[in-house]
């Protein structure tokens, strides 16, 4: 059979191929979810943990094993090339790139995972170690489901991911009767402490769009995310033997007690949702000396997030005006911006992500991250770069799981996304 040019309202994968492509997921994933690769924020190195190269090395010599070549970089960044198969002479499409990040939460023990398999889930809640519940609900009824032992998240952030794009890589290898054009597979380090992406070799990368597979339930797919600013509170005071501190103490503990008191309840994170922004404070500390806060700001538009910084900055002023003589300063730095703006750019990307996703045969909706992604940061580099979902639920905890099933229809929906005629 000719499937060359004719596939475009017919899926690439067969029902046959799809009980194996299944099985190499859950083959995949499980060996990699075993690797500990939980990155350190306290680490000034990239990567900032010596178990990220272990699964980049790993990564490297199963890519080689399939028959493809690739590069890593002295910061543990993978990058992969799959040539375009399509006959000489016709014209070569751009170059798309599947991303997905190689460490896993540092808020959650990601050492000796331990997955555990439950095929045809039966719909009960399971009961892990320490009490730990998960409730997978009807959606997962008499699917696959994986998840750790209690002890431990999965790690399906972002494991699910790299498994996706191993197999899709594996899949077009072994079928050359797909015509693709030139894909980039990208495996980078750091993604959780937003700290990998300065070292990004951006100099080796050819794609002129890219996927990360870092999402969430099944159909969710992501052009939309945050602004994000973090901001540094300080807040001098004058610090005097309390006997004498008569109309002299300035009290920077009390001023930033005060100044927290002013970020609007309303527009905190446990207050808000959908396109709603938030100001959160992170970390409060200090003395009457000095004190610092930190806080983390977003907002969807570029105008709600300068809004944001500016109330800060009166925040500051009435604060001040309360305790004479003190000082406040404010120092926002922005860590990434809504990555809608560099994929409005190219209307067509949303439109190639859409049809793939209609040929894989994937109900899809398009949600806003409440969050970022590497996604984020490559828009900035140039490349628009929207999120798919992997099918991970519970993402940082020790109820994380993953319905295979979702990674397998986000694996059908990578394929399709790769051919040729697709745009
Ligand atoms: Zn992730």
């Amino acid at each position: 059979m000719n499937r060359q040019y004719d596939l475009q309202d017919r899926p690439l994968v067969s029902d046959a191929e799809e009980a194996a492509l299944k099985d190499a997921l859950l083959e995949r994933f499980v060996r990699y979810a075993k690797i500990w690769t939980t990155s350190n924020p306290d680490s000034a190195e990239t990567p900032s943990s010596s178990g990220q190269w272990d699964l980049a090395r790993l990564l490297q010599a199963e890519l080689t094993e399939i028959g493809i070549e690739s590069e890593l970089t002295n910061h543990c960044y993978l990058v992969a090339r799959i040539p375009s198969n399509l006959p000489p002479g016709t014209p070569i499409p751009e170059t798309i790139g599947f991303l997905a990040h190689l460490d896993t939460s540092y808020e959650v023990s990601g050492k000796d995972v331990c997955p555990c398999v439950v095929n045809n889930y039966d719909g009960r809640p399971i009961v892990l170690r320490g009490g730990v519940t998960i409730e997978p609900g009807e959606a997962a009824l008499g699917r696959t489901i994986v998840h750790a032992d209690g002890t431990t998240l999965l790690g399906a952030d972002d494991k699910a991911g790299i498994a996706a794009i191993v197999s899709t890589a594996a899949f077009l290898v072994a079928h050359d009767e797909i015509k693709h054009g030139p894909v980039e597979l990208l495996f980078t380090p750091d993604e959780e402490t937003g700290r990998g992406l300065p070292e990004f070799p951006r100099e080796k990368v050819t794609s002129t769009a890219c996927f990360t597979l870092d999402g969430g339930a099944g159909g969710e797919l992501e052009i939309e995310c945050f602004n994000a600013y973090g901001v540094d509170v300080t807040f001098q005071g004058r610090s005097i033997h309390p006997g004498e501190a008569r109309g002299v103490m300035v009290n920077a503990a009390l001023m930033a007690a005060n100044f927290a008191t002013m970020l609007p309840r309303t527009e905190s994170p446990e207050a808000t949702d959908g396109y709603y922004g938030f100001y959160c404070l992170m970390e409060s500390s200090g003395s009457q000396e000095n004190a610092r806060q930190r806080l983390i700001v977003r907002d969807f538009s570029r105008s709600g997030i300068a809004r944001r910084i500016a109330a800060l900055e009166s925040f500051a002023r009435a604060v001040e005006a309360a305790f004479p003589g003190g000082k406040v300063t404010v120092d926002a730095k922005p860590t990434y911006y809504n990555m809608k703006e560099a994929i409005e750019t190219r209307p067509e990307i949303q439109a190639r992500l859409e049809k793939a996703a209609k040929n894989a045969g994937v109900d899809y909706c398009f949600k806003p991250i409440r969050g970022g992604t590497d996604g984020a940061r490559l828009a900035e580099l140039g490349i628009p770069t929207p999120n798919i979902f992997t099918g991970g639920r519970n993402f940082h905890s020790r109820s994380e799981w993953l319905l295979l099933d979702d990674l397998l229809a986000a694996c059908r929906l990578a394929i399709e996304l790769t051919r040729a005629g697709l745009h």
